[in-house]
């Protein structure tokens, strides 16, 4: 059989080849600089970034585990508080809130979107009237936004500080604004796979409140106000200059990345549309930027078994919910809608990289496992 390449879920080093010339030169300027930390290239890359999303400003730092962490300390959440957010999102959403000392309090999603359900949270809110509730963090999941019109609403009601987790959202909009433009904090990965990637670790705390991204940037170096004089206590979570200089290339590229990640999204909801499959559900008026293409059928594992074998590699995001995965074991609580989704999702390959062959190769084999091709 010709054209049988193996097609991976993510593709990082296609996207180095891609932009191999720019990315090549930004890290010989880093490296003929004699600046490797907290340098021009980072300064660079903070204000672009910034003036990309529209907030007030931008602090990097080391991975988007840190960010969640840091965004959350600098507004003052720790031990005794408590923390929602979901539990169909990766660990690093949930240990970051652990590692402030503050609790995490689940609720459940939107079984559509599979985004946090503003609805239920406002109904848990309004029941527990719990003084400890001080932050929620929405997750904007797979590359759509949760409601943030309404779920700013709400936490202005309840007087709630509110962190967006936009890990795998570089781009989504939901009512006219960027994701990460909404919460007073918001935080970003820039690990290789997402959307925006660096070649390593690296992340982002960024938003409206520039007293608080102060806070941050003092956090990320020991609490220095002045080099060696700790005004607070901080720790070392920066942005090195080789990943910034190579973030200021991606940042470039990002929005036709997200283009051709769509035109993908187009070709499998197309090809799909006549299949068992529940398909991923977009939200009106949201700009979706398709960080995973995220199908659901009870019949997951046969399907992932069967791609698998033709050489197809589907990523499942995320196979146990936080809240029943050993080390955050919680037997008594039940969340229906986050638990059926992680028995369903599978992820279908979409690297910006892929070619219409590919996605119609991916398409068909999926046909093929429901005998319709
Ligand atoms: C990737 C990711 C993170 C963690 O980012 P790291 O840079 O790997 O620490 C946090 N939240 C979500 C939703 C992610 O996808």
């Amino acid at each position: 059989m010709s054209n049988h390449h193996k097609i991976l879920p993510a593709d990082p080093k296609a996207s180095y080849l891609a932009a191999q010339v720019e990315i090549d030169a930004a890290i010989k300027r880093v490296m003929l600089s004699g600046q490797y930390i907290l340098g021009p290239e980072l300064e660079a890359f903070e204000k672009e970034f910034t003036a990309w999303l529209g907030t007030a400003g931008t602090v990097g730092v080391a991975n988007g585990t840190d960010a969640i962490e840091l965004a959350l300390l600098a507004a003052g959440i720790g031990p005794g508080d408590k923390v929602v957010t979901v539990a169909n999102t990766v660990t690093a959403t949930v240990s970051a809130i652990i590692a402030t000392g503050a609790k995490p309090v689940f609720v459940d999603i939107e079984p559509g979107t599979m985004l946090m359900d503003v609805a239920a949270l406002e109904a848990m809110l309004t029941q527990l009237r719990d003084p400890k509730i001080k932050a929620v963090v929405p997750v904007h999941l797979y590359g759509q936004a949760a409601d943030m019109p309404r779920l700013m609403e709400l936490a202005a009601r309840h007087s709630l500080f509110v962190m967006e987790d936009c890990a795998q959202a570089h781009g989504a909009v939901v009512g006219g604004k960027k994701a990460g433009a909404w919460g007073q904090l918001a935080s970003f990965s820039f690990y290789p796979t997402k959307n925006l990637a660096a070649f390593g670790d690296a992340g982002a705390v960024t938003g409206r409140d520039m007293a608080l991204l102060e806070k941050v940037r003092l956090l990320r170096q020991y609490g220095w106000r002045k080099r060696y004089v700790s005004d607070h206590h901080g720790r070392n979570s920066r942005l090195d200059e080789l990943q910034a200089a190579i973030l200021r290339v991606q940042l470039t590229r990002l929005e036709a990345g997200n283009r051709r990640r769509n035109e993908i999204a187009g070709q499998y909801l197309a090809a799909l549309k006549d299949t068992p499959l529940k398909l991923p559900v977009i939200t009106e008026g949201c700009t979706h930027t398709w960080h995973q293409f995220v199908i659901r059928t009870p019949r997951r594992d046969e399907l992932q078994v069967h791609m698998a074998k033709k050489d197809i590699v589907c990523g499942v995001l995320y196979p146990m919910p936080i809240h029943r995965q050993p080390a955050y074991h919680d037997a008594s609580l039940s969340l229906p809608h986050t638990e059926q989704a992680c028995t369903e999702v599978l992820s279908l390959p979409l690297p910006p990289g892929l070619t219409n062959d590919d996605v119609a190769r991916v398409a068909r084999e999926v046909k093929v496992f429901f005998g319709l091709a």
